[in-house]
């Protein structure tokens, strides 16, 4: 089948069936953006909203891939259908290359109640962040239970992309996720868990008293908020995994019943259309200029003609 022609329909109720390599391809659809996206988006929408978003987020070593293995296994063991999407925002091209030769994961290969995808977003003028929400809603309507979006470092644009999620876990580890440090990264304000991992290790219980205690300090000590716990784990030997399911099915339940899941659900809404209406302007106004007017619009305004405030409103008036 040619790059243009895609049998939505066809690929969409396999996907729902569950079919690995449909999946595959849908998420394929998102990182290019390409055009029959619309209609792949039109058909899945009924079936979108069943599944637990569950961003982690954490520095490079801490030990996030083995807490995401660590919780698959614990997810499986429910009976749950699980996917993990590896989102790198760093280096939007390497698509691939994250996941691929990870050792860890093949815990989980041949389970084909798990899928695990890296994603890219070679197509996507909003990078990753605008990528992920559509690569998730395709998770979710192919009957996902839980889907965990793995990010790589703690810089802005992991934040907004875990911020996404319904619970996010936030990991640190003794000596390398200081409360200070936490603070910097802006992630005292997303995590709605808080994992010290690497327990084994000197500073373990330090490093759980500074996150609680810059918790504290913040507006998320308020009356009637969340207060995300902080707990410590042993990802590798599968040590307190069972706390943070108990930490996230508690955020699950809290969320559900005071309208917070509900909430954050229509945010994430709202991000994806505004990153929709955006890359379809930018292309607009890259049609724009190819074709006559900006050119003399800035030749005007740089002449003293005209001004940009005056050159934009024309600009806008050809877009509606
Ligand atoms: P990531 O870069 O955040 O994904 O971290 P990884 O999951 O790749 O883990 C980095 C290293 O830390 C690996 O060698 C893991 O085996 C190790 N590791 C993970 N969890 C623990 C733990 O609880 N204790 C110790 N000592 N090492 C761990």
């Amino acid at each position: 089948m040619s790059r243009r022609q895609v049998d939505v329909p066809a690929l969409v109720e396999a996907a729902r069936a569950g079919a690995p390599r449909a999946v595959a391809r849908l998420i394929s659809l998102v990182e290019d953006a390409h055009p029959a996206l619309r209609e792949v988006m039109t058909a899945l929408a009924p079936h979108t909203g069943h599944a637990h978003i569950i961003g982690l987020t954490g520095s490079p070593g801490v030990g996030k891939s083995t807490m995401t293995n660590a919780l698959v296994t614990a997810f499986r063991k429910q009976g749950k259908r699980v996917a993990v999407l590896a989102v790198d925002p760093s280096s939007p091209f390497s698509g691939g290359a994250l996941l691929g030769d990870r050792v860890r994961m093949q815990d989980h290969a041949l389970d084909p109640e798990v899928y695990i995808r890296s994603l890219a977003s070679r197509g996507h003028l909003g990078g990753l962040s605008s990528a992920t929400p559509q690569a998730l809603r395709v998770l979710d309507a192919a009957g996902c239970d839980v889907v965990l979006v793995e990010t790589v470092g703690v810089g802005q644009s992991e934040v907004e992309v875990v911020g996404m999620a319904d619970t996010t876990l936030v990991l640190l580890a003794p000596g390398m996720g200081d409360g200070i440090q936490a603070a910097k990264a802006g992630i005292l304000e997303i995590g709605d868990i808080f994992v010290v991992n690497k327990a084994d290790r000197d500073g373990a219980d330090a490093t759980v008293r500074d996150i609680r205690h810059m918790i504290s300090l913040g507006d998320r000590a308020q009356p009637g908020l969340w207060r995300p716990p902080v707990l410590k784990t042993k990802a590798d030997r599968m040590e307190g995994i069972e706390e943070v399911l108990e930490g996230i099915e508690k955020h699950i339940a809290w969320t559900s019943e005071n309208g917070e899941l509900k909430r954050r659900r229509k945010a994430r809404a709202a991000d994806e259309i505004e990153a929709i209406v955006l890359s379809e302007l930018r292309s607009r106004i890259g049609d724009l200029r190819g074709r006559h007017s900006i050119d003399e619009l800035a030749e005007q305004v740089a002449l003293g003609q005209s001004d940009p405030y005056r050159a934009s409103d024309s600009i806008l008036a050809d877009l509606v």
